[in-house]
């Protein structure tokens, strides 16, 4: 709830503070159990910031973080290290690089063991037989655990930080940007494994990415983020189907089609990305929207809920807003 991450700017030698970054400014949101949240938008949009800010990997500067712990609801800031530690066993991350998140100098048991350690797995022979499970999950051989990180290619790579991922049998995780090194057609593989072990584990993700055919592919709903902000956020079909704000409208006229005949109506935004140290007054979008008024200006829109087709879509936008109430007649 109203989770702010800012990051202070530091000038000259006395290392004073000049501004802050507004990498996630103020944001509010809800993670079903067992869902798959896509959280996407362009680099520096603060995705991934939010993403290790809920982990409490990256510390949020405000905002409640609260976590349901099996019933007794808790805000994830306000615990003492010990209470973070049991809580981290719950959420785990799976990153980007799958060639630079494994340590080169470890074989792949060394790797998976050390958090199995931490939470209390002592013996050596019963980590032997949970990573060998682990890497199975993953469609790999047991005995690979004895190799090194320079014997795999990327994909297998990625297997094994997912199965670093589950190995202390996590209920929550943060895929951050995790198939966006792969090719596509590892990619494919990697996401029918993680749907896979969500169904058979009852997990939950939060996907984070660029990629809209991805997050559309593996998402139950979808939140597009802007400049440290949630402008849109709906189930992913009724996105897809129902575009509201005008910059998810540019994000998804992007997708690109392998139908050499079907015409995309493409649309081409205006200018650079603001710089989150001084993002624009009102709606951070509006020197790049084309359909900006006065009062986009001036007054920050509301992430509001709408009902369509029986489904709840949050869009913060005056325009869907006063369209919504019969005051704008023009075209969205
Ligand atoms: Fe465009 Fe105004 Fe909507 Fe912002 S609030 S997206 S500027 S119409």
């Amino acid at each position: 709830n109203n989770v702010k991450t800012y990051f202070p700017v530091k000038k000259g030698v006395m290392k004073k503070t000049v501004g802050y970054v507004k990498a996630v400014d103020d944001i509010s949101i809800d993670v079903y159990k067992g869902e798959t949240l896509g959280l996407v938008g362009e680099s520096g949009c603060g995705k991934t910031t939010l993403g290790k800010s809920i982990l409490q990997l990256v510390p949020a500067t405000d905002g409640e973080m609260n976590y349901n712990f099996d019933g007794d609801v808790k805000d994830l800031r306000t615990l003492d290290r010990k209470s973070l530690d049991a809580a981290r066993k719950r959420m785990q991350i799976v990153f980007q690089d799958p060639h630079s998140s494994l340590n080169p100098s470890f074989t792949i048991y060394q790797s998976l063991s050390d958090p199995l350690k931490k939470f209390g797995v002592e013996k050596k022979e019963d980590r032997r037989k949970i990573i060998g499970d682990l890497l199975e999950a993953v469609n790999m051989r047991a005995e690979y655990m004895d190799r090194y990180p320079h014997e795999f290619s990327g994909g297998q790579r990625q297997r094994i930080g997912i199965a670093r991922a589950l190995s202390v049998n996590p209920e929550l995780i943060v895929c951050d940007e995790a198939v966006s090194a792969l090719d596509v057609s590892i990619q494919a593989q990697v996401l029918n494994l993680l749907k896979k072990l969500k169904e058979e584990r009852d997990l939950t993700y939060i996907f984070i990415t660029h990629d809209l055919s991805v997050v559309e592919y593996i998402s139950d709903r979808i939140a597009v983020m802007y400049l440290g902000r949630i402008v849109e956020l709906a189930e992913a079909d009724e996105l897809y189907k129902n575009k509201l704000h005008p910059y998810t409208q540019a994000l998804l006229s992007a997708i690109f089609v392998a139908e050499p005949d079907r015409k995309t109506n493409r649309i081409i935004l205006e200018g650079d990305v603001p710089s989150p140290m001084n993002p624009p007054s009102g709606c951070s979008f509006h020197p790049r929207c084309s359909y900006c008024m006065d009062v986009c200006k001036v007054e920050r829109p509301a992430l509001k809920k709408y009902e369509i087709d029986g489904t709840d879509h949050y869009v913060a936008c005056h325009m869907v807003e006063q369209k919504k109430e019969g005051k704008y007649n023009g075209e969205i």
